[in-house]
């Protein structure tokens, strides 16, 4: 199969909407020379042959020398060059590029093709001597870091890398001969540090620097390949659940130079604000510059034009003001590209000697507010239509939007420490560390951090994962550390130039104060300000944005929502965030409490009791309690279906453990302390998740399924005669067998008359219905179904008896799984839909031979998560049921999963 596409302004192969197979970069740089934009000329090698080179044992297939060099040629008949001519030597660079953009986690070699023999053509060429061996340094050190040390595997004798060595070379310079930017470095100091980088290459890797152009290039593109599997990239994938199967594609494109004087620069921008998402172009740049000295934080970053100057960079003068014509030629083809892809792009330029050229555009990472903010501008555009909008956004970024906020009223009275670029809104407090080590062991260690550096960078990628915010104190907008934070939606502020860090001391120095690791930090990612000490955080407040989105969103979809919510308080939290009912309201956790609370108490007494006298005194006492419960969500769902799960308590959680607790219920029971000990491990079981528990209590002690099922009916009765619509649903847990919810049937008919007759009442609105949480209930669903007018999926206990990993101890196990490819994702966070889905399809076909109107629902943690939304969605189902903050992502997944 083809192997090698070409783009360029003569001939393009590709385009957009092969990133399967060239990867993102290389779909784009093909789009883009389709559209007739200035792109350098060049290849791209397919991801195919990425797998290829991994199947080879890292090597390249045979074929594609020739393929590469016929490439090259007409890329060097294009651009009226050689490569490894000595008198007009064509240099390329060897770029990464996966299907999805993965920032910063690959590696890219700029100025391949310069060697002891093409340098003095390109010198004679150019007249620019600097320039030429700016660019040889820069190759020297990529290529021996990326070609040499990772990808050959030569280890540094010092046990340095090399990278830093050489590093550390050219800052010694610096400071010896006090050049403060590398533009400074005279030529002579540079040629002799480009001789000094080989010795000490040589020297180190025991290897000498390739000077052929052709080593060079397949050395790069081997490397580049290779990368794919590197630390890094693997560490981003597993967080970012992305295939190791898809593999990188490689592109070669002849090199064009932001280096080369005042008249060149080097550029990153975006189409759109990715902080706000307001519709103004937004860019940095830095002139006689070349590829990462913008992102890498180098120097501080000009602005782009007038509206992205700020307190940061505002003495720094704009390409609108310094190459106007430039500028305006940039800005059309911001219009240009917009109008083409009809979202936001994110793009890569480079400015040789006055004229423009495009390296990269791809769909631009953004914060939630931004994306809410663009997709709904794009739609009153006209951009847009409705379903497109749904799916700008990614249902999980909704929890970004709902983040808190720092409280503006603490604002005003705390003490600044710093002012950076605000790269990631949002606010967050935490302590801070110095580096991504302790930022994870101290996020295991249940603290909240934040990460704070010099300037990140891809080996930070953990860290900055485990730190609630970062910060840093170098790096514009468009740097690493703002780009990974923005994609994860993390609070995060850039380039706070005042922060001095001592990585040996672990100490933060802003003039004369000094923080300690540990020291607490609140972070306001909107503003960019840093304030010291813990500050009060704030809800982000009723956007009409948002629910103008919401509402857009509930006119697609299908598939109702409801909550998991086991308080009034949750109710009522549920019903802001738009639930359309409860899904799950366990009456267990009403007993959950502090030792001293009554109702733990008597639910206690209930569980240690021996003989029915003494279990029905407890329920007694138990009763008004539970119905008063009950009777508050019933109220503020009013109108809305209620269900209510009858007790499944883990018994052994509930047993006193403190002597004077277990006193207290031996008073109650009267009887001595001995006789509760002796109780409570009578109840001990060594498989309490199989153990004596849900609809099998009930069974033993039909007593308790009675005070239930009374509590619901008499607060409803209550309701009613107050003019109100309640609407409960009694659902028996843990079934697996149509006779037990016969039996519960039995006692819910008896409680219903005799409420009926106390309130004088002609009937109650309700539903009897159960749980499909074991797998031979949901295989004998049809029976089931003729007892129970409704089915819900317990998904946490049904994948836990369908995998049989026990739901409180898989941790352990799991990351084992998933490093080894055996599960692809936890069953526990998204839906088995192999297995578990199975179950539930069968049973829904079940449920509704028997009942064809049976009503289907899900209540698992399950519930809120968007790939599983979808499959309830595929399996038509009813209703999901989520915690109460997850209700706006499952809307929107229930939309997405619609259109
Ligand atoms: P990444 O995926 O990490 O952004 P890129 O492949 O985009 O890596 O390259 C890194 C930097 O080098 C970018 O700033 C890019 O614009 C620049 N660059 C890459 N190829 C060329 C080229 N042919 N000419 C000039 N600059 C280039
Ligand atoms: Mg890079
Ligand atoms: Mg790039």
């Amino acid at each position: 199969s083809q192997c090698i596409y070409e783009f360029g302004p003569k001939k393009t192969d590709g385009d957009s909407s092969q990133k399967d197979l060239l990867g993102g970069k290389g779909a784009n740089l093909a789009e883009m020379a389709k559209l007739g934009l200035p792109v350098p000329p060049g290849f791209t090698i397919s991801t195919e042959c990425c797998n290829d080179y991994f199947e080879l044992g890292g090597n390249l297939p045979d074929i594609l020398d020739a393929q590469i060099f016929a490439a090259m040629a007409n890329v060097e008949s294009q651009m009226g060059m050689g490569f490894g001519d000595f008198e007009n030597p064509l240099l390329v660079s060897c770029r990464s590029g996966a299907r999805s953009s993965m920032p910063g986690m690959m590696e890219t070699i700029l100025n391949v093709g310069l060697c002891s023999t093409t340098i003095p053509g390109l010198i004679k060429k150019t007249g620019n001597e600097w320039f030429v061996y700016d660019a040889y340094r820069r190759l020297i050190m990529m290529y021996s870091d990326v070609v040499m040390e990772k990808a050959e595997e030569l280890k540094p004798k010092d046990g340095m890398g090399i990278r830093l060595s050489l590093e550390m070379m050219m800052n010694n310079l610096k400071n010896d001969k006090g050049y403060a930017n590398d533009t400074d470095i005279s030529i002579e100091d540079m040629k002799n540090l480009c001789e000094r980088f080989k010795k000490k290459i040589s020297e180190d890797l025991g290897l000498d620097f390739p000077d052929d152009p052709r080593e060079q290039l397949m050395g790069s593109i081997g490397a580049v390949f290779k990368s794919w599997n590197g630390r890094r990239a693997v560490a981003y994938r597993r967080i970012e659940h992305i295939p190791n199967s898809w593999g990188t594609a490689v592109n070669v494109q002849s090199m064009v130079f932001g280096n080369m004087g005042d008249t060149s620069a080097t550029g990153v921008a975006f189409t759109r604000d990715p902080a706000t998402g307001q519709n103004s172009f937004y860019g940095e740049w830095l002139v006689n510059a070349q590829g990462e000295d913008v992102v890498a934080g180098i120097r501080t970053p000009n602005p782009l034009n007038l509206d992205t100057k700020n307190s940061q960079n505002g003495h720094l003068s704009s390409l609108e003001e310094m190459m106007p014509e430039l500028y305006t030629q940039l800005f059309d083809i911001r219009n240009l590209l917009e109008d083409h892809y009809q979202d936001m792009q994110d793009i890569e330029f480079t400015i040789q000697e006055g004229r423009l050229y495009m390296l990269q555009c791809r769909i631009g990472k953004r914060t939630a507010t931004a994306a809410l903010n663009m997709a709904m501008d794009m739609l009153d555009e006209g951009r847009i239509d409705e379903k497109t909008m749904l799916c700008r956004l990614e249902p999980k970024i909704l929890d970004d939007l709902l983040h808190p906020i720092v409280d503006p009223e603490a604002e005003k009275h705390a003490a600044v420490v710093a002012e950076g670029l605000p790269a990631g809104p949002g606010g967050a407090y935490g302590q801070i560390v110095f580096t991504s080590e302790d930022a994870v062991r101290w996020a295991k260690a249940d603290k909240k951090v934040i990460l704070v550096r010099e300037e990140t960078n891809p080996e930070d990628i953990e860290g900055m994962r485990a730190a609630i915010a970062v910060l840093t104190a170098r790096g514009g907008m468009t740097s690493h550390a703002a780009l990974v934070a923005r994609g994860w939606g993390k609070c995060c502020i850039v380039g706070a130039g005042v922060l001095k860090i001592n990585l040996e001391t672990k100490e933060l120095r802003v003039g004369t104060r000094v923080f300690k690791e540990g020291d607490l930090f609140t972070l306001n990612g909107t503003k960019g300000t840093v304030y010291e000490g813990q500050l009060k955080m704030k809800d982000a407040t009723e956007n009409p944005k948002f629910k103008r989105f919401m509402e857009i969103a509930d006119s697609h979809r299908t598939l109702r929502v409801r909550a998991n919510a086991d308080t009034p308080e949750d109710a009522k939290i549920a019903r802001e965030f738009g639930a359309e009912g409860v899904g799950l309201f366990r009456t267990e956790h009403m007993f959950y409490g502090t030792d001293s609370d009554r109702p733990l108490f008597l639910l206690r007494k209930m569980i240690l009791s021996k003989t029915v006298a003494e279990r029905k005194e407890a329920l007694a006492e138990l009763f008004p309690f539970v119905k008063e419960e009950i009777g508050k969500t019933l109220a503020i769902m009013d109108g809305m279906p209620v269900t209510m799960r009858l007790l499944d308590p883990p018994l052994h959680e509930f047993v006193p453990q403190l002597v004077e607790n277990q006193q207290e219920i031996a008073d109650a029971l009267r009887i001595d302390l001995e006789e509760v000990i002796k109780r409570s491990e009578q109840l001990k079981e060594s498989n309490p998740m199989m153990g004596h528990r849900g609809v099998r209590l009930g069974i033993t002690y039909p007593e308790i399924i009675e005070m239930q099922v009374l509590s619901i009916f008499e607060a409803a009765a209550e309701l009613i005669q107050a003019g109100k619509t309640p609407q409960p649903e009694i659902m028996v847990p843990v079934t697996c067998n149509e006779k037990e919810l016969d039996f519960a049937r039995k006692i819910v008919d008896r409680c219903y008359e005799q409420t009926l007759e106390k309130y004088g009442l002609e009937s109650i609105g309700y539903m009897y219905g159960t749980m499909i949480e074991i797998p031979r209930a949901a295989l004998i669903a049809e029976k089931m179904a003729e007892h129970a007018q409704f089915f819900s999926f317990g998904t946490n206990d049904l994948t836990q008896m369908t995998f049989g990993f026990s739901r409180d101890d898989v941790g352990a196990l799991m990351n084992d799984y998933l490093d080894n490819g055996i599960l692809v994702a936890d069953p526990f966070e998204t839906l088995d839909q192999e297995a578990v889905g199975s179950l539930i399809t069968t049973a829904v076909d079940g449920g509704r031979r028997a009942r064809p109107d049976i009503k289907l629902g899900i209540c698992g943690e399950h519930g809120g998560d968007p790939a599983s939304v979808e499959f309830c969605h595929r399996a038509g189902l009813t209703y999901v049921s989520c915690s109460p903050y997850r209700v706006p992502i499952a809307r929107l997944a229930a939309a997405q999963a619609a259109i």
